[in-house]
């Protein structure tokens, strides 16, 4: 089943990414989780794609043994980085050679980070749209690609990069997830701003639960998120106490899933930094069903 089918039949979509690990212990813990919250009966799972294709074979291949032993759907991601038109078809084939349908198309990052100039390959391609309409016109893959509640951070203003977003819509996208944000005004007016242009695309909101506060902060820097004052204050005050600051967390995310969800979300994306806990913590306590293990 494609994750376009899965959205389409009205549950709210549940689904968690991974990362390909470096070592035999990083794989022990990646296939751990994956179990782990395969019980949850997710609506999909996916892989990330890593910078300049670095992560190519293992992406491949993680994605395939989703596909083959376990009982979840898999989507790929891909990103436009480093390769030339030839290369990405050739792992496009890669993907459909392994029965794999679903791909979330991405134009990636630079090497130098989000925000640096982005030099495409001489043969490659420049935007993620383009990337959406080579999916489209090798096979029938249902693609998904990148939102921002944000903006992207190299975006010229909120309005320009909802356009980006319609455009990937018009060239056949079938859903988005959005990249990791914690005010869900955010969100929402993302989805208002993408229905004014007259586009009717699910938009999935990533959630990355705070389990630190360091690497919460590098993350939202990262990815050019802003890490709000009120989380800083809320999770700050338990500095020094790691399971307080875990637990205000887990309980931040989990609010702001439930506002979400009663706001519309079609679903929920979890960035899993390959592990399980926080994720089931979150789920456990939802208010809201959402699709899986229902
Ligand atoms: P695009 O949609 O191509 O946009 C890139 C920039 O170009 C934006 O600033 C946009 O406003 C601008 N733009 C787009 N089209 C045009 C146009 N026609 N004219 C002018 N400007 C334009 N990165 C990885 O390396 N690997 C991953 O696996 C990965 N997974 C991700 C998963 C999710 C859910 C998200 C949200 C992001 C992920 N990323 C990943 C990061 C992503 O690759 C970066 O954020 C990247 O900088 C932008 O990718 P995009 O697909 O949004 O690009």
């Amino acid at each position: 089943q494609t994750v376009r089918d899965l959205i389409a039949a009205g549950e709210r979509s549940f689904s968690f990414e991974f990362f390909p690990p470096k070592d035999t212990e990083g794989e022990r813990q990646l296939w751990r989780a994956l179990r782990e919250l395969e019980a949850l009966n997710p609506t999909f799972v996916s892989v990330t794609y890593g910078a300049g294709g670095t992560t190519r074979d293992r992406t491949v291949d993680i994605t395939e043994r989703i596909a083959h032993d376990t009982s979840m759907t898999p989507l790929a991601h891909l990103t436009c980085v480093g390769h030339s038109r030839d290369t990405l078809r050739s792992v496009i084939g890669s993907y459909a050679g392994a029965g794999v349908r679903n791909v979330l198309a991405l134009r990636g990052d630079p090497p130098a980070g989000p925000t640096a100039p982005f030099e495409p390959h001489p043969e490659g391609l420049h935007y993620a749209v383009e990337l959406v309409e080579m999916l489209k016109s090798l096979g029938d893959f249902c693609v998904g690609v990148a939102a921002f509640p944000e903006a992207h951070p190299s975006a010229e203003s909120l309005e320009a990069d909802a356009r980006v977003l319609v455009a990937k819509a018009r060239a056949g996208a079938d859903f988005a997830i959005t990249q990791l944000f914690f005010r869900p005004e955010d969100y929402f007016r993302l989805v208002d701003r993408v229905s004014a242009l007259g586009v009717d695309i699910p938009i999935i909101p990533g959630i990355m639960p705070i389990t630190n506060l360091a690497q919460i902060t590098r993350m939202a820097e990262l990815s050019g998120a802003a890490l709000p004052a009120e989380i800083v204050e809320r999770v700050g005050r338990f500095e020094g106490d790691p399971v307080a600051v875990r637990a205000e967390g887990i309980a931040l995310a989990t609010e702001l899933c439930d506002t979400l969800l009663a706001g519309g979300a079609p679903g929920l994306h979890f960035y899993t930094l390959n592990r399980s806990k926080a994720t089931r913590q979150i789920y456990a306590g939802l208010r809201t069903t959402v699709a899986a293990g229902a």
